[in-house]
């Protein structure tokens, strides 16, 4: 892979996860149930689990929210991080029940005074404090001087925070400049990367749905990972958290930096083709979702691509007029007609499980 050299931020701890540094860059998400709802919301943990989610972060909207993170957290194997927005009281009792990580917005969570004793609480338990700062609550005065969607406000109100806390002698800092413009935002993480150390959380905020928001957090993550920027990422999606789970990790393994997933090739098919492609490859597709090892799988339609693709893969299909070539390292092992070819396959791929 031909990305630059990651930037070596200052590590932070979240509970057993690091974050920057020369740590693997994490993927996070949110959960979208009612915090409250204590069996709910660790139900929706473990599937994102599941799906190889590294920490994961719950909305504590109220006190009975807050009260429910020690229990959440013991049923739990991931870091859990707390959002909180408004009531520095929350945060306080988030960091009584045990949380990994708050993250919070310090310019409206009251003042300076209450910020403070939010910091003190997160200091004596060595927590972690992620300034989220977001193009929709930018302080008026730097939107009247950048305008809202100007990388310079984002970066300006993110350091404002960073001095504060540092003030307050408090450097377990993450960094987030929320934009639903890529462009900006990717300006943003630019600008802030080269003013400070702290570990960057990046995130397009209100993505959109599946495919429009894995676009613009593919674009946005993929340049500025490729750059050596970013130590966490979060894609935020208007569907099933899962799916964002599964959009970041194959964002990291398109750059090479995650691995232990299979890698799935296939043709876009044409003319050529002479049999079901497209069925083939979403039931292998859904096979490799069960599988945790870097391994690589080529489904070509035709013996135009097929042969040359399917030869550096461990496992290939190359597809024929009558019949469909199935290979394993490099070497034909048989030619099945499709039906067969698709059972054989498969019996293949649970070898990796
Ligand atoms: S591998 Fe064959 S079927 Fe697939 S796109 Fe290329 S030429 Fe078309």
């Amino acid at each position: 892979m031909f990305n630059r050299p990651r930037k070596q931020t200052r590590q932070v701890s979240v509970g057993a996860v690091k974050i920057g540094g020369d740590t693997p860059v994490s993927v996070q998400s949110m959960t979208t149930t009612d915090t409250r709802d204590i069996d709910a919301t660790v139900k929706q943990i473990h599937q994102l689990e599941e799906a190889g989610c590294d920490i994961i972060r719950v909305a504590v909207l109220d006190k009975k929210a807050a009260e429910s993170l020690a229990e959440i957290k013991r049923q739990i194997s991931i870091p859990l991080v707390a959002d909180i927005h408004f009531h520095y009281r929350l945060a306080l009792i988030a960091a009584e029940q045990g949380v990994d990580k708050i993250r919070t917005n310090p310019g409206n969570i009251g003042d300076d005074v209450k910020m403070e004793t939010v910091v003190a609480a997160c200091k004596e338990r060595h927590i972690p404090i992620r300034i989220g700062v977001n193009t929709g609550s930018l302080e008026n005065d730097l939107v009247q001087q950048y305008g809202r969607y100007s990388p310079e406000a984002l970066v300006e109100s993110a350091m404002r925070k960073v001095r504060l806390l540092e003030e307050m002698g408090f450097e377990d800092i993450v960094i987030s400049l929320k934009s639903s413009e890529v462009a900006g935002m990717v300006e943003a993480y630019r600008l802030m990367s080269r003013k400070t150390n702290y570990p960057l959380h990046l995130g397009v905020t209100e993505a959109g749905p599946l495919q429009a928001g894995t676009i613009k957090s593919s674009v946005a993550f993929g340049l500025l990972l490729h750059e050596g920027i970013g130590d966490t990422i979060r894609v935020s999606l208007s569907a099933d958290p899962v799916e964002e789970v599964k959009v970041g990790k194959k964002i990291l393994q398109s750059l090479g930096l995650f691995s232990n997933m299979p890698e799935l090739v296939s043709c876009p098919t044409c003319g050529r083709l002479q049999t079901d492609l497209f069925g083939l490859i979403g039931r292998v597709e859904k096979v490799l979702e069960g599988i945790h090892k870097p391994i690589k799988v080529a489904v070509m339609g035709c013996n135009v691509n097929g042969p040359g693709e399917v030869a550096g893969a461990d496992i290939g299909v190359v597809g024929g007029a009558d019949y469909l070539s199935l290979v394993r390292d490099g070497k034909v092992i048989a030619k099945l007609p499709p039906e067969q070819l698709e059972e054989a396959l498969l019996k293949e791929l649970e070898r990796f499980r």
